[in-house]
């Protein structure tokens, strides 16, 4: 293929992805109704003892979520995707201990991990990566979350320590990966580390180039996460997983983007690709973000690094 060609089909596929960011945009963080994915009724939610200080949380609406009990303090890992899930979330909580319900870490910025927030007590303490303050300010439209805007506190690279009382959590920050914001929450005295969006299992992961994710930043990112001490890591959408499904994950990006340079510098198509890693275009649904596959987001990165092109940064 020839290179002229090369720019053609880039540039139609950076439209589409550029649509594909709007449109996700406007449905998947800012929703206030669930999309049709999430309408059947879901599963009820659910403590799943990990350590003696840390919970599991699964079922509701969104994305799974964690608990960290500490002797003064309990901190809450994401905030589900519904108020109602939020609120029947900390309920479930308070059977297990009485300890105080005081901070919300956020790993990321995505609707199923934020937006119910409002189901949180008004003074809560919120901590999130300062990128994903930012994506929560662009997206939250209504008056009810813009009013938790401003209970978060940001950290930028490193991150705090936070002591909630004989037990201390990192909130900590390696670079961008799934968004350009997401926050590795990491208790060391547990060994457990909860990673968001940045695990997958059993499918590619997503990598949000609308909000400046980077599949090469992933790789990066889960090595830092490999070098702390921890032997659990707790996800958004995964099973509790090891250091070994750490690597794994990381073995199979690079793979991928190995494969994919290689075919890009053999002239095959964006469209070759595709079917080499079976990737289909779905049909649009209404109310359900569309987002790039895996292959179609490392072709990107590909060929803008060897076409000399600059990706788009906000
Ligand atoms: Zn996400």
């Amino acid at each position: 293929m020839k290179i002229c060609q090369k720019i053609g089909w880039l540039a139609a596929l950076s439209m589409a992805a550029t649509f594909g960011t709007a449109s996700a945009q406007q449905t998947q963080p800012t929703q206030t109704t669930q999309p049709p994915q999430y309408q059947q009724t879901p599963a009820p939610i659910t403590l799943e003892k990990i350590t003696d200080h840390i919970y599991e949380v699964k079922g509701g609406s969104g994305a799974s979520c964690g608990v960290i009990i500490g002797e003064k303090e309990i901190m809450v890992i994401d905030a589900k995707m519904s108020e109602e899930s939020a609120k029947q979330m900390l309920a479930e909580i308070r059977k297990i201990s009485s300890v105080p319900i005081k901070v919300l870490a956020l790993t990321h910025s995505d609707g199923d991990h934020v937006n119910g927030i409002t189901g949180f007590p008004a003074d809560i303490k919120i901590w999130a990566q300062e990128e994903t303050k930012r994506y929560m300010d662009d997206a939250f439209t209504d008056e009810k979350q813009r009013a938790y805007l401003p209970l978060i506190k940001t950290f930028a690279s490193g991150g705090p320590e936070y002591d909630l009382g004989n037990l201390k959590v990192q909130l900590l920050y390696f670079g961008p990966a799934h968004t350009s914001g997401d926050a590795v929450i990491f208790c060391p005295q547990e060994k457990v580390a909860f990673l968001g969006d940045l695990f997958f299992s059993g499918r590619d992961p997503l990598v949000h180039r609308h909000k400046n994710g980077d599949s090469f930043g992933l790789v990066k990112v889960l090595n830092s996460v490999l070098k702390l001490d921890a032997q659990v890591f707790l996800s958004g959408h995964a099973d509790k997983a090891n250091r070994a499904d750490v690597e794994a994950l990381i073995k199979s990006i690079e793979e991928k983007q190995a494969q994919i340079e290689a075919m890009f510098l053999e002239g095959k198509s964006l469209e070759e690709a595709k079917k080499f890693f079976k990737v289909e275009d779905r049909p649009a649904v209404s109310g359900r973000p569309q987002f790039l596959s895996l292959p179609e987001v490392i072709w990107l990165e590909v060929a803008q690094k060897r076409m000399g092109m600059k990706p788009k940064k906000k």
